[in-house]
């Protein structure tokens, strides 16, 4: 089977290669991206693909799914472990399916949802007006403190205000840990579910780096492929009382049938994260995340809430002492130019639009599982940092020290 792709599809083939390239020879910083084990690649590419299975194990709309409902089962009871949680459902196609089925769980059509604001750290799917969820439901957003913390009090108060049916907590990019217990009890004031999203800080959680939301939340959505280092797709995770609501949404409520090679995916995924090599590896990102943060502090660069407690890190560079006049896109620009991949990323307070920004995010997961140490980290951010004070005429500079820590480092 294996050349057979390049035989039939020699265009399709090329690429991959390239794509393949392209991972080997640049450094991803992107906080939502990571590399998966070749075993899940494994089982995403394997016959799994070509089954129907709509329904549940051994409550299934299609015959011959004996071998499929096995690799299901061990999935949802996996995941269960891994989080501590009454119920799980390992059949959304990503994150944003994952929340879709969430509220369509919860909410009728108009009802109230509470969630973070996307220019200051919280997800498409949690409100904003141009997603479903944003348009289907009555969206109120909180947001950051000019210190770009979240402040609880401001939540309360605007929950009192909007009274919300459910409120979502989870972000996309924020740097600082979230109090899922304080989330659970201003909900719990005005009579709310709460959703906890933890699409970036899955595999935090799981090392115990980041407070659990399993016993604050009714509801728990994620991805897979972020810090949990799995397929791309999504979960939900439950109380029991909400179980039968949470598998009606998904199916046949906002989905059809499951991609049982992802959900084999999801499983072996599990299983590595089950694993005491998970937990180190976890507190290396966490770590080097430290470590790349005060390195760029040190250059003069501005972080949002002046550090991280997880994987990732937001630059403002309106409030930095170097680079002030660039944009995020500017940088991000420069930056990929010398083989570093990192997103622009708006700003508390931003006043460009988001295809331009004033900040950048900037993660640790991706490199750390490729196995950059400590000391490259350091490195880095050297290289972040004279790319922003010193612009284009340090490019080829940084470029030529990217492609020999790329090399150090093979995929
Ligand atoms: C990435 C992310 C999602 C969406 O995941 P997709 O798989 O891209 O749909 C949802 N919520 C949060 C907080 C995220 O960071």
């Amino acid at each position: 089977m294996k050349n057979n792709l390049q035989h039939i599809d020699s265009e399709i083939f090329d690429i991959i290669e390239l794509e393949k390239q392209r991972q080997q020879d640049y450094i991803t910083l992107i906080a939502s991206e990571n590399y998966t084990s070749s075993a899940v690649l494994a089982a995403q590419s394997s016959c799994l693909t070509n089954k129907y299975a709509e329904g549940y194990p051994d409550r299934r709309y299609y015959g011959g799914c004996v071998e499929v409902d096995k690799i299901e089962k061990l999935s949802q009871e996996r995941l269960k472990k891994l989080f501590g949680s009454d119920h799980a459902n390992v059949q959304p196609h990503s994150g944003t399916n994952a929340n879709i089925a969430a509220y369509f769980a919860l909410c009728n059509s108009g009802d109230t949802i509470l969630g973070m604001n996307l220019n200051e750290g919280g997800h498409l799917t949690h409100g904003s007006k141009v997603n479903i969820s944003g348009k289907w439901l009555n969206s109120h957003t909180y947001g950051v403190d000019s210190n770009g913390l979240i402040n609880y009090d401001r939540v309360q108060e605007i929950a009192k205000e909007a009274k919300p049916k459910v409120i979502v907590c989870g972000a996309s990019a924020y740097p600082r840990q979230i109090d899922f217990s304080r989330f659970r009890q201003i909900a719990d004031s005005v009579g709310a579910y709460l959703i906890a999203d933890i699409a970036h800080i899955a595999g935090l959680i799981v090392a115990n780096l980041h407070q659990n939301p399993v016993q604050y939340a009714h509801i728990v959505t994620s991805t897979t492929h972020k810090t949990l280092r799995g397929p791309r797709g999504g979960i939900i995770m439950c109380v029991k009382d909400l179980a039968k609501q949470i598998d009606g949404a998904v199916f046949p409520g906002t989905q059809g049938g499951p991609l049982m090679h992802i959900i084999a995916a999801k499983a072996v995924a599990f299983k590595e994260a089950l694993q005491q090599d998970f937990v180190r590896y976890q507190t290396d990102v966490k770590n080097n995340a430290q470590t790349l943060a005060n390195a760029l502090k040190s250059r003069g660069l501005k972080l949002v809430s002046d550090g991280t407690d997880n994987h990732l890190m937001l630059i403002d560079l309106t409030q930095s002492k170097i680079g002030n006049n660039l944009t995020g896109k500017e940088v991000e620009d420069l930056l990929f130019k010398a083989n570093i991949v990192v997103n622009k990323n708006t700003v508390p307070n931003e006043r460009r639009s988001p295809f331009i920004t004033s900040g950048l995010r900037v993660g640790t997961p991706a490199a750390t599982t490729r196995g950059l140490q400590k000391n490259d980290f350091i490195t880095i951010a050297d290289m972040i940092a004279d790319i922003i004070e010193y612009g284009q005429s340090s490019v080829q500079k940084v470029h030529a020290k990217v492609l020999d820590l790329c090399k150090k480092y093979p995929l």
